[in-house]
């Protein structure tokens, strides 16, 4: 798998490229990471031993501002992952045209595995490494996979000594009493929920006629599951890692919501227990819950999930990636020819990082904003770059996602093509 997954990602790229009229600079700049630093972070354990850490922090792309994208802790991670989400970051940034380039951090761990103790010794470690990496101007981290607020105030609270001065604005998701913002533990799910309401009533759907299976119940699934089922939609399954659960009638969304936030409430940082059990279901697998026969098909766990292996599997007729990259490009080309419309990652959970940059302002101005006040912004933001995606997509003829490349490409070249290009110096001409 590994060097894959950039090269997949890189894929999307090339699609949207004959749509735009974009410079060569600017295509070479983008197909290459800006930075990417390896550390390895040494961690005394509970029982006295010493143990290191495999972790990254890549900045893919800077034109736009300072780089910024989430710190993932996860088995899987490795530097492909890390670049390909770091690829990501920069696309959504340029999306909902926030003044920051793309970046992403990760290290290579079960973090279910590791106390309480041990997690806060790593964490403050990582930012010991990358210390010089980061900075409210150069690189922001904020919460991905496994990762949460906790955590990064942790990781502000590190940086902060490092420089010998309160530095809240180098890291977004803190805790509300160091700095974090309103609305920012929903935003990825409440953006998402804009970006879905938006195209759900251009398409002239009702959430009471519309079924929806949630693959996925951390922070991002699990709220937009709460908020699809608030506004009327069935939502008839849901999963988290160990498996899922599937009622016909629709599934009582608070209520195993509740159940996993009280186990976790019990198990620490992290919540050991599955979702199972709590409700009237039947279970089923993960594989099952994708091949529903569904309207609604909600992807909110991780990358990869619909391949060439299963995309013939799939039901759905449309599908909202709520997690970074669920469907390789490969499964995207399929899923296009059967007529299957995929609203992608990069508008549809950007929801996250908006409010992110949001936590930024509030830092580096000092004046806090009500939770009002950010759902509005953020509302305004995902429908304003949702319709004009659609527009683009309606225009050209093509899926929403190369709509969506397009969109932050034309974005992107722009801002690249503003510092100078060959053209521009030698024909004189600009873009
Ligand atoms: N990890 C989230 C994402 O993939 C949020 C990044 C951020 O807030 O910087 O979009």
């Amino acid at each position: 798998m590994s060097d894959l997954l950039l090269a997949d990602a890189n894929k999307r790229l090339e699609k949207a490229l004959k749509y735009v009229a974009i410079s060569e600079d600017a295509i070479e700049h983008l197909k290459f990471p800006q930075a990417s630093l390896s550390v390895s972070i040494p961690v005394r354990m509970d029982d006295g031993s010493l143990k290191i850490f495999q972790g990254y922090r890549v900045r893919y792309n800077d034109t736009r501002g300072p780089t910024k994208g989430g710190i993932r802790y996860h088995p899987n991670v490795s530097m492909d992952e890390v670049q390909s989400l770091a690829f990501w970051m920069t696309f959504k940034c340029a999306v909902v045209n926030l003044p920051f380039g793309g970046a992403k951090g990760g290290i290579t761990l079960n973090p279910k595995a590791l106390s309480r103790m041990e997690l806060e010794r790593l964490s403050r470690g990582y930012v010991d490494a990358i210390a010089d990496f980061i900075g409210p101007d150069i690189d922001i981290p904020a919460p991905d996979v496994y990762t949460n607020p906790m955590i990064m105030g942790w990781m502000m609270d590190q940086y902060s000594i490092i420089q010998r001065k309160i530095t809240p604005a180098v890291v977004t998701g803190k805790p509300l009493s160091m700095g974090g913002s309103l609305g920012r533990d929903t935003a990825t799910a409440t953006g998402a929920f804009f970006a879905i309401e938006t195209i759900m009533s251009k398409l002239d759907r009702l959430p009471q006629e519309t079924t929806v299976a949630v693959q996925g119940f951390g922070n991002a699934g699990a709220v937009v599951a709460e908020l699809l089922s608030q506004a009327g939609y069935k939502v008839v399954a849901v999963s988290d890692s160990q498996g899922a659960i599937y009622a016909k009638q629709g599934l009582d969304i608070p209520s195993i919501r509740q159940y996993k936030l009280s186990s976790r409430g019990m198990k620490a940082v992290y919540c050991q227990d599955t979702v199972c059990n709590s409700v009237e279901h039947e279970s089923i697998s993960n594989e099952e819950l994708l091949a529903l026969d569904v309207d609604v098909l909600v992807p909110a766990a991780l990358e990869n999930q619909i391949t060439e292996a299963n995309v013939n599997d799939i039901k759905a007729k449309l599908i909202f990636e709520v997690a970074n990259g669920p469907i390789t490009s490969a499964a995207d080309k399929i899923l296009e020819e059967k007529g299957i419309s995929v609203f992608p990652d990069i508008l549809v959970n950007a929801g996250g990082v908006t409010v992110s940059y949001f936590e930024w302002v509030q830092n580096r101005s000092g004046l806090y904003w009500t939770l009002e006040d950010v759902n509005q912004r953020l509302r305004q933001k995902i429908v304003e770059e949702t319709n004009k995606i659609w527009k683009i997509a309606q225009e050209l003829s093509i899926s929403m996602r190369t709509a969506a490349y397009v969109h932050a490409l034309n974005r992107l070249g722009e801002a690249i093509n503003a510092k100078g290009t060959r053209d521009y110096y030698i024909n004189g001409k600009t873009y």
